[in-house]
Order: C-alpha cells, then structure tokens, then sequence
C-alpha cells in the first residue's frame, strides 16, 4: 500500500469511484479510496438510475452530458458495455404550471441540440400501455435518455480506476481527520493513520459528518428517496420509455417485467446523519417503514394517470437516504478556511446520472486545473453558516425533494 498517497478519497459510492478514476485518468499522482463497507453499498445500489440529461438546474446539463461521455470511454477501457437502457424518456404534463416546466425543458433542450419531440396523446397512450388519462396532456419524448445499473457504472468507475493504478482499502472506516492548523493532511483509521496531500470527502449521506470536524457545516441533509416495484404483467413492456409525471409528483421505469414508480412526499423525511446507521439494510426511516404513509397520500394523484395501480401487486419497496439542498444543487469544492481537503455531496437525486461531471469536476479542482464546468452555484459555504444537524435545516433540505419535479 503507498504510505502517503497524493490524494485520499473518502468513500466508495459512485462519486468517490468516478473521482478516482478522473484523477488515475489525469495521472495526477497516487489515489488511495477509503471505503468502510463494500463499493457502491450505500446510496448508489439503491438509486433508480435514470440517466436524464437535460436539467434546468444552472450548470448540471454539462455534469450529466460528462456521464454519457465517460460511459462510452469506460466501455471502450474495460472493453463491455454497461447495458444502458436506451428508452427515451417521456415527460407528461396535465396542469398550466407543468406545462411551462415542459416548454422550459423544451427550450433547453434545443439549446443543448438534444433531440426533442412533441408527441399528441393518442401516440402517448400508445407507448405506455398502463397510462390512462381524461385530462388534457401535453407531451414531450426525448429519445437519447436512458437508465441502467447504478451498481455496475460504479463498478466500471472503480475498475477502470484499478487498471489505472488506484487503491481502494475496503472495510475500513474513516474515523477521523488529521490536520496541521487550517490544513487537513490525511484520514485517520482504527488500524492507522493516512497521510495525504489532498483529502476528498465523497462519504455521500455522512459527508457532512466529516465536513463539520474539519469545521464547516454542509449545506445539505440525508432526506428520503423511494421507489416501489411492482409484479410483472403486460402492462409493463421492457423497452417502454421511462416516465417524468410532475402533475403526480411520480416518475417510472420498467424494470424486470414490472413497473418501478416513485413518488415525492408532499413532505420529505430526513434524518439525523449522526444518527444514520452505516449499514443502509436496516430501516432508516422507522416512522414510515414501508412507505405506506406516502403511498395513501399520493397514491391516488398517480392512479389518475395509472388507474390499474389500485389492483397492481407491489412486489419491492426501495427506501435510502439521499443528500438533498435547499436549491436543488450539489455541493462541491473546497470549505472556507480549511485547505487540503475537497467535498462532493449533496447529489439531489442526480448523483448518477451527472456522476461523471462530478468526478471530472472535482479531479480538475484536486489539480489545480482550469474546469470544465461552471461550479459557483454548487459552492458549499452559498447558505452561509447553518447547523446541518438542526431540525429546522433538515426541513428545508426536505422541502428541496419534495419540491422536485424533474426526472
Ligand atoms: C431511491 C433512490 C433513487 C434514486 N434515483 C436516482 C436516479 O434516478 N438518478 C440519479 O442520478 N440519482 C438517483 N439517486 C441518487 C443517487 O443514488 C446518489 O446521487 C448517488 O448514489 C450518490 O453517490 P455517493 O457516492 O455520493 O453516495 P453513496 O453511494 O452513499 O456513497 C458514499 C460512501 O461513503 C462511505 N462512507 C461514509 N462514511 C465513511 C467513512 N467515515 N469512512 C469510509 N467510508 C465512508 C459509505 O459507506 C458509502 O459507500 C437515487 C437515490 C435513491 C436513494
């Protein structure tokens, strides 16, 4: 194992796996990736993985169009493919509001020259099989979209990574923080202590824990993310688009021969990250284990568009924490007053599909290269002071989910 690796990263989810191998990829030096359970245990494994890639948050079309590049190259270097779904997507809206979101999503779309196309009802009803609807709809599909396994583009990251030289030490957590002053110099270990000459906290829902030793508070909160999968059946065809429903607070996908659907909580749970077990298996939100809280509240708003939910049998219900901010944006770059150590967090639900521009952005950052990207909104001191723990930041962060309504 390198003594005193050039760069640390704290982490094995998909941001620390494709930070990794955007630096082995620079050959900025020696990479060492810190991972106290498996890779991609956590967060990632669990996410829903659609692959959108126009994103009316300022500067997150460039992250995601980064993800559709690096996917192509890591196919090439591992010499596979990733299996990506290329469905297209199709984005439904019933209400004036979601209507203006849809043309909003239309314009950037021309602007990004990504194809686009409006499509009447009758030709949506075709599509899906499942959608029904009296309401008036306006459509838009967008053909490029895809989604596909958030554990195996982790896998593809931390493998190409490996091939390129870098380290990961696995099963060993992070239990501290070494530093000199204002500088921190390595990571701390039950087994020892790692010196290093840049620290990347990637720890995902407990970066803030890290963050606040090193001695500045994260402007995000572990928030709810779920999804429920239901028994195949012939509504659900495999090569179906996945589905943005803004009016139902849903999206769905196919998946093995059913239908999997989310749904925004009118009002998102959060936890406590001191308080958030390491292992993701045990249930994290007690207060509502099963979703069914959210599946009375909202459940009705889908069955307008998807009327056989009500005798559909739900076979998986998929909970997670998921960092959520206030504003919808990541949380990248470096803490005020403290050097030698970089964060990226706060993922808002697109951690996958913009995992390359992540990695690429905070590797260009970790060596002092000019970026690619435009990362003023995504600064982590932009709240200013907060207490990230404190229950009246925690609800601002979950009112940031369940305001979303993007894919
Ligand atoms: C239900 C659900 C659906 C989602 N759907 C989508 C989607 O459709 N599209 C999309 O783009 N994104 C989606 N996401 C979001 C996506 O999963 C995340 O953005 C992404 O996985 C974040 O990756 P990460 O590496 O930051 O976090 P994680 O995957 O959680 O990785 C963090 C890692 O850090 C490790 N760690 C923490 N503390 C320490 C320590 N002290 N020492 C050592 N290791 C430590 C953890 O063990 C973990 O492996 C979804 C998320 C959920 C929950």
């Amino acid at each position: 194992m390198t003594q005193r690796p050039d760069f640390i990263v704290i982490g094995g989810g998909i941001f620390g796996c494709s930070i990794a191998w955007y630096l082995a990829r620079a050959g900025a030096g020696t990479v060492t990736v810190v991972e106290r359970q498996g890779l991609a245990a956590a967060t990632t494994s669990r996410a829903a993985a659609l692959l959108t890639r126009i994103r009316l948050k300022p500067g997150q079309t460039a992250l995601s169009t980064e993800t559709r590049r690096a996917i192509s190259e890591l196919e090439q270097e591992l010499g596979f493919s990733l299996e990506q779904h290329r469905v297209g997507s199709l984005h439904i809206a019933a209400s004036p509001q979601t209507q203006t979101g849809l043309e909003e999503l239309a314009a950037a779309a021309a602007e990004h020259s990504e194809p686009f196309e409006w499509i009447d009802a009758e030709e949506t009803f075709k599509r899906i099989p499942w959608l029904q609807t009296d309401r008036e709809l306006r459509v838009g599909f967008m053909p490029e979209d895809s989604y596909l396994d958030p554990y195996q583009l982790a896998m593809a990251y931390a493998d190409a990574a490996k091939a390129r030289g870098v380290e990961f030490l696995l099963e060993t957590e992070v239990t501290g923080l070494m530093r000199n002053g204002d500088r921190i110099t390595g990571v701390r270990t039950e087994s020892r202590d790692i010196a290093a000459g840049c620290v990347i906290d990637a720890a995902g829902p407990w970066a803030g824990l890290l963050a606040a030793e090193a001695g500045w508070h994260l402007p995000l909160a572990p928030v709810r993310s779920h999804y429920w999968i239901t028994s195949p059946g012939p509504l659900f065809p495999t090569d179906n688009p996945y589905v943005i429903l803004p009016d139902a607070h849903a999206y769905t996908r196919p998946e093995v021969g059913g239908l999997l659907f989310g749904l925004r909580d009118k009002a998102s749970l959060s936890c406590d990250p001191r308080k958030l077990s390491a292992d993701l298996a045990s249930p994290v939100f007690p207060e509502d284990p099963e979703g069914w809280d959210v599946l009375i509240e909202s459940g009705p708003g889908l069955q307008e568009f998807f009327p056989a939910l009500a005798e559909a049998e739900l076979a998986h219900y998929v909970a997670a924490p998921s960092t959520y901010t206030p504003d919808g944006q990541f949380v990248l770059g470096a803490l005020p007053g403290v050097s030698g150590m970089l964060v990226a967090s706060g993922c808002c639900g697109a951690g996958i599909a913009c995992s390359g521009g992540v990695g690429r952005a905070i590797a260009e950052l970790a060596t002092d290269q000019a970026s690619h990207f435009e990362l003023g909104g995504c600064r982590p001191d932009r709240f200013g002071e907060i207490d990230s723990f404190s229950d009246s930041w925690r609800e601002l962060c979950a009112q940031g989910r369940s305001g979303k309504t993007s894919g």
